[in-house]
């Protein structure tokens, strides 16, 4: 498989969830056994030796790929989650996304002064999820932070609001 073939794979929805956005809907590379692995595989071998300790998936599609990554690469696995599903003590964020605005929140105790840690969603678009996603991170305090998406909305520049010092990979480009 190669970058092309997936994005071949991937079905774009018109004005979902509504008027304007061009959806990309991951579903069809998810049930194509080819488009899994490569998927996982590439997220693998870019973050296998960085010493990772935990993957953080964003809710809900950053749950999909990102424990099988966590088990391959030996790391475990946390979720950042919507308000009210996280039942120990929390901490949370609000932000703005390419459609209406959201709050994300993480279990205080999930993350070490220690950890080194891959953050991971489906896709980047504005950014706002995944600054988000780093600002509660960073409340906590980890050593290092890597980001990770599927895919990359180039035009809307989200990676251009993270710190310079927080790389940034994504797979597929549009
Ligand atoms: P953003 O905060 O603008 O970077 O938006 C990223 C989040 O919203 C991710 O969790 C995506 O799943 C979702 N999202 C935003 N735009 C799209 C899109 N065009 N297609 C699919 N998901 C999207």
């Amino acid at each position: 498989m190669t970058n092309e073939q997936v994005k071949g794979i991937i079905r774009n929805i018109p004005d979902f969830p509504q008027k304007g956005i061009q959806f990309k809907d991951i579903t069809t590379a998810l049930r194509n056994p080819e488009a899994l692995k490569w998927m996982k595989d590439e997220i693998v071998s870019l973050y296998k030796d960085k010493g990772i300790t935990q993957v953080i998936g964003l809710e809900s599609r950053g749950f999909i790929i990102g424990p099988a990554v966590a088990m391959e690469i030996g790391a475990g696995f946390v979720p950042i989650r919507k308000p009210g599903k996280l039942p120990a003590d929390v901490i949370e964020q609000s932000y703005a996304k390419e459609y209406g605005t959201d709050t994300i929140q993480i279990h205080k105790d999930a993350l070490s002064k220690e950890d080194v840690v891959l953050l991971h969603d489906d896709l980047l678009a504005t950014g706002g999820t995944m600054a988000a996603a780093i600002e509660l991170v960073k409340k906590i305090g980890v050593k290092k932070i890597y980001v990770n998406c599927l895919i990359e909305l180039d035009g809307l520049n989200g990676r251009e609001i993270m710190d310079s010092d927080i790389e940034v990979t994504t797979l597929i480009h549009y």
